[in-house]
């Protein structure tokens, strides 16, 4: 019986990697995506939608679905599925890898300012100016909900409310051009960046046009991961996984 891997997914890599496996014969590869976003663009092979109900849900779905290895694909800062993940695979016996692109590394030139959470960003957002570009998803705004700062706010689909009272929000998908951020900052009068550290090439254009233009950024940091084996390119977890047949298969 060929493997049956389980991507859990929701990123560029997870498609990458379900394309690669789809177009290859010795795995039969499931993408699973949580449902968040209204109109996603589908992984190759097939796709599940939607939460699996917890630890005990994923495990249970595991077992029946005789999965033989988990790749965990998802945002790095998805951090209830990767620690559920985790949990579920101990639980039933499936060697689990995480695939997590590397965060972005600062260069000459960039002004950031890391914080661990997004409650740290908004403690230090008032000492920065009144107009803010805020890009760390759709969730989690409420956090900056107090703030009297004008915010221009950019997500995939509508946030989920409270938003500052002063904001202005825009629906976009990336990838974003330097040339298109840098406008976009100009035109707004960008004083700070807010991100998370997604990593990746599809929206790292926003830091290079704030380098050029010499405008802060706050860089929320990643929460920490669980002690699984990890990777962070597509090659590698391919690697990993035909590694892992041999051990199954052996
Ligand atoms: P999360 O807080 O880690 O997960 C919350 C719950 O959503 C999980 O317990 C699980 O529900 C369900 N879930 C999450 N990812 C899933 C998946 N790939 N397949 C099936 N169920 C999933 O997740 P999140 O931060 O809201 O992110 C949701 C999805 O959006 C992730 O797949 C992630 O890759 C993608 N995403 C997240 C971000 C971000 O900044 N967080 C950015 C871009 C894309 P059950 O407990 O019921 O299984």
């Amino acid at each position: 019986m060929p493997p049956r891997v389980l991507v859990l997914g929701g990123t560029a890599d997870a498609r990458a990697l379900a394309r690669t496996l789809a177009s290859g014969e010795y795995a039969q590869v499931t993408s699973s995506l949580a449902g968040r976003v209204r109109d996603p663009r589908l992984p190759d092979g097939q796709v599940r939608v939607g939460g699996f109900g917890g630890v005990d849900g994923l495990t249970t779905y595991l077992t029946e679905e005789h999965i033989t290895a988990v790749v965990d694909a998802t945002h790095p800062f998805a951090e209830g599925i990767t620690s559920n993940a985790s949990a579920a695979c101990r639980k039933a016996n499936v060697p689990m890898l995480a695939l997590h692109r590397p965060g972005w590394a600062e260069q000459p030139g960039d002004r950031w300012h890391r914080v661990a959470s997004l409650a740290a960003a908004a403690d230090i957002l008032p000492e920065f100016g009144d107009h803010v570009f805020l890009t760390t998803g759709r969730l989690g705004l409420s956090h900056f909900a107090h703030l009297s700062q004008w915010f221009l706010v950019r997500t995939v689909d509508e946030p989920d409310p409270p938003l500052p009272r002063r904001s202005t929000v825009i629906l976009a998908r990336g990838p974003f051009s330097v040339d298109d951020e840098r406008a976009l900052l100009r035109e707004n009068r960008i004083d700070v960046l807010v991100t998370k550290d997604s990593g990746g090439s599809m929206t790292a254009a926003k830091l290079e046009a704030a380098r050029e233009l010499g405008t802060p950024v706050i860089v929320v940091q990643r929460p920490p991961v669980p002690d699984v084996p990890a990777v962070s390119t597509v090659e590698d977890a391919v690697r990993w996984l035909e590694s892992a047949r041999t051990d199954h298969d052996g």
